[in-house]
């Protein structure tokens, strides 16, 4: 109950239930949370919270919270000390590691983890010597990082939730956010009703979302590509393509163009149920009254060809030039609060932080970031092979367990599972699972709440729960969908025994001995406890290709409070014209150093700029041959855009264009006959480099997107961007507080 006598303290966070990011006040009397509201000046949720929103108070204060650390022997749980719990499951973890290798405990984080918590678990997984480190996002939007980054360079949402206010035509396919993304829906109404915009929703079922549509377009399950390829037919056919983008920036649309010739209107009705002149109608619309948005969810990705579908999608937004513009770009609405970040963060196999990838320029890079030798890092992998190879995604970790032999790609040994989930609940989506978590030496369950994975009835001895502070008993950031970065403050201390993420991973660090190296560069107080501060000013140093570099934990905070504006200039388009202040967080990339002040990137691949400055060129290129097939995609991180790294004729195509292909040497351009020869669809940075491609658009000041700055950075290239990008904003200096106000705030903490 409210005291009203006594001060009631306002604390600001990010609600923890999905990607949109709203900001909440936690009201806070004698250290309990009696109170909340939504965050009126918050230019996301403005005030508003929708009903899951606005109980994430019971995440902290729910009666399902787990109270101490439990250990189940013989069926029964038995409470024990943080202590004996750390100790049992250390000694184990380390007996399995002798008895087998690192490979064969299997880590599995979270996308409800904080930025900081995600960095910490993947370079933990590193140095135990694994890269079998996973999360969620394996079984939801992968999928869409690997399309929209094989299309033009990042793998994220171009846009943002409240850029949808600036378009004209909304499709939304794949999605429902009516239900699963509320807030997010005001901003696709206020588009709707503010703008005239259309809205059109395919989806097979009538939906909530539907129900709000200017048109509901019902199609058969699963039919998402030939929607697409039949729009494109009659784009192609009427001449709605914007031909001036494409034949500045877009490669391989005749490709395209050739294959969409195939799927003849009546074909496509036959195929998607859905009638011709309805679609014709879609089409005309989507490319001619622009700006024009695609908006998907899991709906679409959650599939055999999730990645296929989300190319399709990104190959219509370049056919009509809807990309680097307010108002236009993939709106990619991303499930949980962090799934975005705990992926850049690399809660991946296939990868270390950032998109790096695991090859030994990768390793080297973050070696030289967390002061490590490599020799020595390289002596914790059972293998360098293994080092350099990614693990085994976590929909594969029980095939051993499950299938007969001869159906079993990669053979796996998992003996152990230590899952730091927060609701992370993998098995729920995979219950196929439940009776290989039988068969476990260890199961470890760190979470503040009892989950699925905690209660597979048959394990009778050998599973641990470890409670876990929810994300509002610690601090730390958060990536919304559309890569803006949010600090959440402390709102309550840790409720009942529960330790929070960082101060568990230390402590375990220490008793399998590894502690020392890895945190050497982030200080631990007295008692165990981690300055998270410190690990957000160690990812800065190194998360260079996203553009992380440029939020430390004093940027983000007086971002939270309000207190760092920016006048968005660039983002005034010529097809929208957005309110400076509109945009929230600092989304990366954010680039050079945290003093640099750089406002984030709210709009990917500003096509208002010629590439020579950095405006983005993309690939339409759909499907590759490999051994005499044709794939629908290619599933991979770690495209560049402006130069692509990778892909040769591209590359090759987009030097050609800016007049720089003569200054290759002649081995140069031997070396890329020769990998244009292959027909592969991914090359190695190193290749690009021997290929000369980076070395002539460096001398250009021009540097890839994405990957290609990492790698640039990683081979000790040196950091072009502070070099050759002009500020592209004003800062609203009069607004920043002085010298004296930051030192006194750094200095409290607030
Ligand atoms: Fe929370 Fe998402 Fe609802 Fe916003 S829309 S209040 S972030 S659950």
């Amino acid at each position: 109950n409210l005291d009203h006598s006594q001060p009631v303290q306002r604390i600001k966070n990010v609600c923890t239930h999905c990607s949109v990011g709203c900001s909440v006040i936690a009201e806070v009397q004698n250290g309990v949370w009696v109170g909340q509201e939504p965050a009126y000046e918050s230019p996301i949720n403005r005030g508003t919270h929708c009903a899951k929103g606005a109980s994430v108070r019971e995440i902290v204060h729910g009666e399902r919270r787990l109270k101490h650390p439990l250990k189940l022997v013989d069926g029964e749980w038995r409470r024990l000390s943080w202590d004996q719990a750390m100790g049992e499951i250390s000694a184990k973890l380390l007996e399995i590691r002798e008895r087998s290798t690192p490979e064969a405990v299997f880590w599995l984080g979270s996308a409800k983890f904080t930025n900081e918590a995600s960095y910490l678990f993947r370079k933990f997984g590193a140095y135990w010597g694994t890269n079998t480190v996973d999360h969620q996002a394996r079984i939801c939007h992968s999928t869409t990082v690997a399309g929209v980054a094989n299309t033009w360079g990042y793998g994220a949402q171009t846009n943002s939730y409240n850029d949808i206010r600036n378009t004209r035509t909304m499709i939304i396919m794949g999605g429902n956010p009516a239900e699963a993304h509320p807030i997010a829906m005001q901003h696709v109404l206020a588009a709707r009703d503010a703008n005239r915009a259309n809205l059109f929703v395919i989806d097979p079922r009538f939906t909530r979302t539907a129900a709000h549509a200017t048109e509901h377009l019902r199609i058969r399950p699963g039919t998402d590509i030939p929607v697409v390829w039949g729009m494109l037919w009659h784009i192609f056919q009427n001449g709605w393509e914007d031909k001036e983008f494409i034949k500045q920036r877009v490669y391989g649309m005749e490709e395209v163009r050739a294959e969409v010739a195939k799927w003849h209107p009546q074909e496509v009705e036959r195929v998607t149920g859905l009638p011709e002149a309805q679609l014709k109608r879609l089409a005309q619309v989507f490319a001619t009254q622009k700006p024009s948005t695609l908006i998907w969810c899991m709906g679409a990705t959650q599939k055999t060809v999730g990645t296929a579908n989300v190319r399709a999608y990104s190959i219509l937004l370049l056919a009509t030039g809807n990309v680097g513009k307010p108002g236009t770009g993939a709106n990619i609405f991303r499930g949980h609060t962090n799934v975005q970040g705990a992926t850049d963060f690399g809660l991946d196999i296939a990868t270390l932080p950032s998109y790096y990838g695991l090859d030994e320029a990768a390793w080297r890079h973050w070696c030289r970031v967390w002061e490590t030798d490599y020799e020595w890092m390289r002596g914790r992998f059972a293998t360098q092979k293994l080092m350099e190879t990614p693990g085994i995604p976590s929909t594969r970790w029980f095939d051993a367990a499950l299938l007969p032999q001869d159906q079993i790609d990669q053979p796996t040994t998992c003996k152990a599972l230590f899952v730091m989930g927060h609701g992370g609940n993998t098995v729920t989506r995979m219950p196929e699972m439940v009776k290989a978590l039988e068969g476990l030496d260890l199961l470890v369950v760190a979470d503040p709440h009892p989950t699925t994975y905690a209660q597979i009835s048959n394990r009778r001895d050998g599973t641990y729960l470890l409670p876990i502070c929810s994300n509002f008993e610690t601090v730390g950031s958060r990536s919304a969908s559309n890569r803006s970065l949010q600090w959440g403050e402390k709102v309550v201390d840790p409720i009942f025994e529960s330790r929070n993420d960082y101060d568990v991973m230390y402590d375990l660090a220490k008793r399998l001995g590894f502690a020392d190296p890895m945190f050497k560069n982030i200080a631990v107080r007295d008692g165990g406890s981690v300055v998270v501060e410190d690990i957000t000013r160690e990812f800065n140093r190194g998360m260079l290709s996203t553009g992380y570099s440029g939020q430390s934990p004093e940027r983000l905070r007086l971002h939270m409070a309000n207190q760092e504006h920016f006048d968005l200039v660039t983002l005034k388009g010529k097809e929208g014209t957005p309110v400076a202040g509109e945009y929230y967080g600092l989304p990366w990339p954010c680039w050079g150093t945290p003093e640099m002040k750089h406002p984030g990137t709210h709009i990917l691949y500003n096509t208002d700029l010629h590439v020579k400055e950095g405006g983005g060129t993309f690939r339409a290129r759909f499907g590759v041959e490999r051994n005499g097939q044709t794939l629908l995609s290619e599933g991979s991180y770690s495209k560049g855009s402006a130069i692509q790294d990778g892909y040769p004729e591209f590359t090759v195509a987009v030097l050609k264009r800016l007049g720089w292909y003569d200054e290759l040497t002649a081995q140069e351009k031997a070396t890329i006959e020769r990998i244009g020869g292959q027909n592969v669809d991914r090359v190695s940075w190193s290749t690009d480099l021997s290929c000369g491609i980076i070395r002539v658009a460096m001398e250009h000041g021009c540097l890839p997107y994405g990957n290609g700055k990492a790698r640039a950075v990683a081979w000790n290239l040196p950091d072009p961007v502070p070099v050759h990008r002009e500020p592209i904003y004003t800062p609203r200096t009069d607004l920043l507080p002085s010298a004296a106000q930051m030192s006194e705030l750094q200095a409290s903490g607030g």
